[in-house]
């Protein structure tokens, strides 16, 4: 009995240490906290040692807006914000309670925000997102244009005026939370990529009849079926996705380009790659519940079929002008699932513009000439690839071919010979007898002289 008393508050004792160590281990550490602007939205990061509860509210003048993270403590610093935030201030830390975080945010203006939560991948541990907008936006998407200081190339007016303009979507892979492959010298994919997209849209927006659009234009993360959304939306004709590849052995070497496929990978390297190049959204950042697939209500039919013969022709002209520039790592076009290329409806290819896993190559890609020479071989298969097949419904002037004045149109999905007649001022007889046509069967891409006016 004597004993056993005076065990009992021992045991307790020793419980009661087991027991707040417990709560310890339990407590959160926010271990890095990041900020990502883009035209959209102001995403903060906060990177925490394990699974973490939240709660996010406003309060106005001025505004701010709280995030209480329970059971947390900081264990590394705030950020500072960029000046031209467009809706931060700056970020404010502080202790609530014995044991809660409280991280109060100084805005510019009135945000919605938005939360979620994502597991750890292979880069990063618990991370909790928080996307504000401004209040009084619009809703309205903004797509991120080039901006040049010689914005001569812009308004010079060298646009067709007989045509609408061919759009070429330039989607610089990564960006943002999303670094992608790191080069033994630290060089980031995410930032390669962007300086030889910026380069490639400065050379689309000098092509008269072209128009640059830059998927991103800057350090942030784009979900991957965001990037062929925005694409969709601005009814881009070609879709260049530019990456620079990584490699488990260091002296792989070399250019390869890719387009979609649905029935397996042309390798088993082209199969590893895209699996890692597709899972860029959970290291990006993407909200699984609000992504809906694009792909679950367009499967493979027609359109698909199409797209993917044109996203091979353009693939090929890519990969041979990057032939011209050095070494390719596959002298033809590879193919497997990348997410990133599945629009329905547009023709998309992706450049692997060399391996960053190759120190001799890294060098290389850090190399403003080197990027800009990289940047004229895409291009060159991109004007090469328009020669041949100028997009659908659009009017090519022939008249340097001969015949002064002739008009020659381009037969599209859902065009109709009465149709065409009707938007070109000419009667369906006189349509027929120009090319020859027996009865009003036509198809897509076929090209249709247009008649003078009759
Ligand atoms: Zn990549």
């Amino acid at each position: 009995m004597r004993v056993n008393r005076l065990i009992s508050p021992l045991l307790f004792l020793m419980l009661l240490a087991v027991s707040a160590q417990a709560v310890y281990a339990e407590q959160a550490s926010v271990q890095g906290t990041r900020v990502w602007t883009d035209p959209e939205k102001t995403r903060l990061v906060f990177e925490t040692s394990s699974a973490i509860t939240h709660r996010i509210f406003p309060l106005d003048e001025p505004d701010r807006l709280v995030i209480d993270l329970d059971d947390a403590r900081m264990q590394s610093n705030l950020p500072k914000v960029d000046l031209g935030d467009p809706v931060l201030v700056g970020l404010r830390g502080g202790v609530r309670g014995s044991s809660h975080l409280r991280i109060v945010l100084d805005l510019k203006q009135a945000v919605r925000a938005k939360s979620f939560t994502l597991s750890p991948n292979e880069r990063y541990g618990h991370r909790l997102i928080i996307d504000l907008t401004p209040k009084n936006g619009s809703s309205v998407r903004r797509v991120a244009l080039p901006s040049f200081p010689n914005s001569a190339v812009r308004k010079s007016g060298a646009r067709r005026a007989d045509g609408p303009t061919i759009v070429v979507a330039i989607d610089a892979g990564h960006g943002g939370e999303d670094p992608g492959a790191i080069g033994a010298a630290g060089t980031l994919e995410k930032d390669v990529t962007l300086a030889i997209a910026r380069e490639l849209a400065k050379l689309v927006e000098r092509e008269p009849g072209l128009e640059a659009l830059l998927i991103r234009d800057g350090d942030y993360y784009v979900g991957l079926q965001e990037r062929i959304a925005i694409a969709r939306e601005r009814r881009a004709d070609l879709f260049v996705s530019i990456h620079a590849d990584a490699f488990t052995n260091a002296t792989a070497r070399g250019s390869s380009v890719y387009t979609l496929s649905f029935s397996g990978a042309s390798s088993e390297a082209a199969k590893w790659l895209a699996s890692r190049e597709n899972s860029a959204d959970l290291i990006g950042g993407v909200d699984l519940a609000t992504n809906d697939d694009l792909l679950a209500t367009v499967l493979m039919d027609m359109t698909q079929n199409a797209t993917i013969e044109h996203s091979t022709e353009a693939a090929a002209m890519v990969l041979a002008n990057l032939g011209r520039l050095g070494v390719v790592h596959r002298g033809d076009v590879q193919r497997a699932g990348f997410a990133v290329l599945k629009a329905p409806d547009v023709p998309s290819v992706l450049v692997e513009v060399a391996f960053i896993s190759n120190p001799e190559e890294e060098k290389r890609l850090r190399d403003r000439g080197h990027q800009r020479e990289l940047a004229e071989a895409i291009m060159a298969g991109v004007s090469g690839y328009f020669r041949k097949y100028p997009p659908h419904g659009m009017l090519v002037d022939a008249s340097s071919q001969g015949g002064a004045g002739a008009r020659e149109y381009v037969i599209g999905p859902g065009d109709t010979l009465s149709g065409i007649a009707k938007r070109h001022s000419v009667s369906i007889s006189a349509l027929r007898a120009r090319n020859g046509l027996n009865d009003d069967m036509i198809r897509v891409g076929q090209v249709l002289a247009i008649p003078e006016d009759s």
